[in-house]
């Protein structure tokens, strides 16, 4: 059966539960909504998607995934709009990202159109789960994950792939105190830096607690090989704004996630005449723009948070302050230009809003 023809089968819930959320106290990633998708890879195809209640699935012991860690994910988000219309934020960036990252990890591909429609429908029939609180979204996770049941180290020969929904506030309240880790690596060449891969974020723990017990919110990474060069800060990917150019690490190389958040705000500012710069960047020069003062701004980009701005980086036995929020005028710009953008406040010049 071809892709074109599978048809997504509904089950419905019996008791929403939409009713009981508690929408002033929000814990990011806690909630589910009443339904989730499901789809099994077997035979050399995809079949049976369906649409579900929300439950616990059965797995295998031996399962591979859970030994051998082949298990991708990918993160987005749908907005309500003022007129009520609900919009997924880049979907097809996901779709291609998902299938860069399956390559990477031996896994089958999904169509770029079904998985843009699986998100769709499910999206759609828990519709009622999109906050309309200003900052609120749905946050949407799909993933997949290796389901052969036994213990032998060869690529799965079947799989699950799955949606989740859950209701969130704002990521990060608080500007962010990060520290340029100059031992720990997330991600070397050649290795699986670039996918988003399960793996990647179950090592960036340790590092990550370390720097929390010294009062930092988490990590710059630098490379592998010297630490010399910025790479990402955290889950995003970090954006730096000296002499009025916005400089970020190029990716070329295969250590850096090919964030769809920081791709936007580059061409939102580049539409705006903004100066952008991708390339690589060396912790030296940051340290030196931090210290002669040409530092104007520094922030995280993600999904999670859309902009998260930098207020403390620690380096070695040294912590740098930024400027004071309000003097973050292009940030705090293209962040309120973005968030409204995917609301429909401001016009989507760019196309960006995918309609559910
Ligand atoms: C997901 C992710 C990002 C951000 O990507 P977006 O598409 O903007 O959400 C950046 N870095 C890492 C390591 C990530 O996992």
């Amino acid at each position: 059966m071809a892709i074109s023809e599978l048809t997504i089968s509904v089950e419905q819930c019996k008791d929403s539960a939409v009713n009981r959320v508690d929408w002033d106290n929000l814990p990011f990633g806690r909630v589910f909504t009443d339904h989730m998708f499901l789809m099994e890879y077997a035979d050399g195809h995809w079949q049976d998607p369906k649409i579900m209640p929300f439950q616990d699935i059965p797995m295998h012991p031996a399962m591979s995934a859970i030994h051998y860690g082949q298990s991708i994910f990918e993160g987005l988000k749908a907005y309500k709009h003022e007129d009520g219309r609900l919009s997924i934020f880049r979907p097809d960036m996901n779709a291609k990202r998902f299938n860069e990252s399956a390559i990477r990890m031996c896994m089958p591909e999904v169509p770029e159109a079904l998985f843009v429609e699986c998100i769709r429908k499910l999206v759609s029939i828990d519709s009622s789960w999109v906050p309309n609180k200003p900052g609120y979204s749905l946050y949407i996770r799909p993933f997949m994950f290796a389901t052969d049941a036994w213990v032998g180290i060869k690529p799965s020969e079947t799989y699950k792939f799955m949606i989740l929904l859950s209701p969130v506030g704002n990521y990060y309240a608080e500007p962010v105190r990060v520290k340029i880790e100059s031992y720990y690596t997330r991600a070397a060449q050649g290795g699986v830096g670039r996918a988003k891969a399960a793996g990647n974020y179950g090592a960036s723990l340790y590092p990550a607690k370390q720097a929390q017990d010294h009062n930092f919110h988490q990590l710059v990474w630098t490379d592998a090989k010297e630490h010399k060069y910025i790479e990402e800060s955290g889950t995003m990917n970090i954006v730096f704004q000296i002499n009025d150019t916005l400089i970020t690490p190029s990716e070329e190389q295969d250590t850096i996630l090919r964030g769809i958040t920081k791709r936007s705000i580059i061409e939102l500012a580049s539409s705006w005449g903004i100066a952008v710069e991708e390339r690589k960047v060396s912790v030296e020069e940051v340290i030196q723009a931090l210290r002669d003062g040409t530092m104007q701004d520094a922030f995280g980009a993600g999904t999670a948070a859309t902009l998260a701005q930098i207020d403390i980086i620690g380096y070695k036995e040294e912590v740098f302050k930024l400027p004071a929020m309000e003097k973050r005028t292009l940030s705090n710009r293209i962040k309120e230009h973005l968030d409204a953008l995917k609301i429909g406040k401001v016009e989507d010049t760019f196309g960006w809003n995918y309609f559910v």
